[in-house]
C-alpha cells in the first residue's frame, strides 16, 4: 500500500469508528447485549488496545537507536547546542503563545459564570513534584531501568551521551554505529509494519471509546468545551501556519496535508507518546527533515511540549476560577503562564496526563483543586484533540529548527507521489 492510500485510510477508519460508536452510543445497548460484550468489549478493545500496546513497543527502542545515530551524525559539539537551544526556545515560545491565547479567550467568553458547583466532586490532587526534582529527574542513573520504565527525558539523555562518545571514539564508534544505523533501518520498518494496519487500529480504538463516551456532560459545559476546542483550532491554524509560513518558509497546507494521518494516531490515541514512532517516521519521511534534526527535536517534544494541553489548564483555570468565583488578577494569570509552561516538563505525553498537571497549575494560585470534578466529564474527547495539537507543535518546531540549520529536504516536503511503502 503507498503512502496516500493509508493516509485515506487512516481517515476512512477513523470516521467510521467515530459515526458507528456514536450510533451504537444512540441505541444505548445494555452492557450484557451480545453486540457489547464480543464485538464492543471483545474484538474492538482487543483489537485497539494492542495497536496501542504495539506503538508503545518502538518508543523506546526507535527513540534511542535514532537519536544515538543523529547526535553521531552531527557530531560537533556546537551544532547540537545551537539546536538544542533553539529547539527548548521554540517550544518553551510556542507553548507560552498557547496558554496566552487560551487565558484571553476565556476572559471574553467566561464559560465558568453560573456553573453548577455540586458537579465538583472527587478530584484529589496528585502529589506535585518540586521543580529541583524535575530537573534531578532528567539525569539517569540506569539506563535499563529508564528504558523498562519508558522515562523519555532520561532514555534521550543516555541516547545523547553514547551519540556523542561514538563520534568521538574513531574506529570502535563507527562500528557501534554503522549497527545501530542498521537497528535504525529495521525499527523504521517496524513502524511501517504497523502504520499498514492503522487503519484497523484506529477504527477498534474509536468505536469502542465513541460506544461508551457519555455526551451528556457537554452540554452542562458548552462553553468551556467550544472555547478550548476553538482555541486549539485558532493555535493550530494561526500560531503553526503562521511559523510554517514564515519561519520555515514553506506552505502551511502541505504541511498540514502531511501531518493528516500523525494527527489521526494522536487524536486516536490520545498519547503524544504512544504516536512518537508515527511522527518520527512522517516527520523525517515526508515533511523532509534530516535524521540529526528530527530524532533530537521530535522525542523531545513529545515530552516536554504540550501546547494543546496548555490550552486547557489556561481555560481550565479562568473557569473553575469563575465557578468559584474567585479573582486571580494580572500576578495570577501571569503564574499560570510560567507554571503551566514548567508543568509540561518531564511529565510524560500519555492520556489524560494533562489533567493532573493541571492540579499544579490550581495550587500555584490557590485555587480548589476539587474544581478539576467540574470538566473531567468532557476530557476525554478533548484530550484527544490537544494531543493532536501537541503533536503538530513538535513537528512544526522540527520543521523550523531543520530549516534554519539547512538539514531539510524540501523536494521531499513537497512530494506528491509520497515515498514509502507501507505493509506488513
Ligand atoms: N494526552 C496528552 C498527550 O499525550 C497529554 C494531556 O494533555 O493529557 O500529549
Amino acid at each position: 500500500m503507498d503512502r496516500s492510500t493509508l493516509t485515506r485510510n487512516i481517515l476512512i477508519g477513523m470516521a467510521l469508528g467515530i459515526a458507528l460508536g456514536s450510533i451504537l452510543h444512540a441505541i444505548g445497548l445494555a452492557d450484557d447485549n451480545p453486540i457489547m460484550v464480543y464485538l464492543v468489549d471483545g474484538l474492538f478493545d482487543i483489537g485497539g488496545k494492542v495497536f496501542v500496546i504495539s506503538l508503545k513497543l518502538l518508543v523506546v527502542p526507535l527513540v534511542f537507536v535514532s537519536l544515538a545515530c543523529g547526535a553521531a551524525n552531527l557530531g560537533d559539539g556546537a551544532s547540537m547546542g545551537r539546536i538544542g537551544g533553539k529547539t527548548v526556545l521554540l517550544y518553551l515560545a510556542t507553548t507560552a503563545i498557547a496558554i496566552t491565547l487560551a487565558l484571553t479567550a476565556a476572559r471574553i467568553v467566561d464559560p465558568g459564570t453560573g456553573i453548577n458547583m455540586a458537579m465538583a466532586s472527587d478530584f484529589t490532587a496528585p502529589p506535585t513534584p518540586s521543580l529541583k526534582q524535575v530537573i534531578i529527574d532528567i539525569f539517569p542513573s540506569n539506563p535499563i531501568d529508564a528504558m523498562a520504565k519508558g522515562n523519555m527525558l532520561q532514555v534521550i539523555v543516555f541516547a545523547l551521551l553514547v551519540g556523542i562518545a561514538m563520534a568521538k571514539c574513531g574506529e570502535p564508534g563507527a562500528r557501534i554505529k554503522s549497527t545501530l544505523d542498521d537497528w535504525n533501518e529495521v525499527i523504521m520498518r517496524m513502524v511501517m509494519m504497523l502504520m499498514a494496519v492503522a487503519p484497523i487500529g484506529v477504527f477498534c480504538l474509536l468505536i469502542s471509546l465513541f460506544s461508551r463516551m457519555g455526551f451528556a456532560t457537554i452540554q452542562e459545559l458548552l462553553a468551556y468545551f467550544f472555547t478550548v476546542a476553538g482555541v486549539l483550532v485558532l493555535h493550530f491554524v494561526l500560531t503553526y501556519g503562521a511559523l510554517i509560513r514564515f519561519l520555515a518558509r514553506l506552505s502551511p497546507v502541505t504541511f498540514i496535508r502531511n501531518m493528516w494521518p500523525v494527527m489521526a494516531y494522536a487524536f486516536s490515541t490520545s498519547s503524544s507518546n504512544a504516536t512518537l514512532p508515527v511522527t518520527l517516521e512522517t516527520v523525517e519521511h515526508k515533511l523532509g527533515v534530516k535524521n540529526e534534526v528530527a530524532s533530537f527535536v521530535v522525542p523531545l517534544g513529545a515530552t516536554i511540549n504540550m501546547d494543546g494541553t496548555a490550552i486547557m489548564q489556561g481555560v481550565a483555570t479562568v473557569f473553575i476560577a469563575q465557578a468559584y468565583n474567585v479573582d486571580i488578577g494580572l500576578v495570577g494569570y501571569l503564574t499560570v503562564i510560567l507554571t503551566a509552561t514548567l508543568a509540561s516538563i518531564g511529565t510524560a505525553g500519555v492520556p489524560g496526563v494533562g489533567l493532573i498537571m493541571l492540579a499544579m497549575v490550581l495550587q500555584q494560585v490557590d485555587l480548589p483543586v476539587e474544581g478539576i470534578g467540574l470538566i473531567i466529564g468532557v476530557d476525554r474527547l478533548l484530550d484527544m484533540m490537544r494531543t493532536a495539537v501537541n503533536v503538530t507543535g513538535d513537528a512544526t518546531v522540527a520543521t523550523i529548527v531543520a530549516r534554519s540549520e539547512g538539514k531539510f529536504d524540501e523536494d521531499t516536503f513537497n512530494r506528491r507521489d509520497l515515498p514509502g511503502t507501507y505493509n506488513i
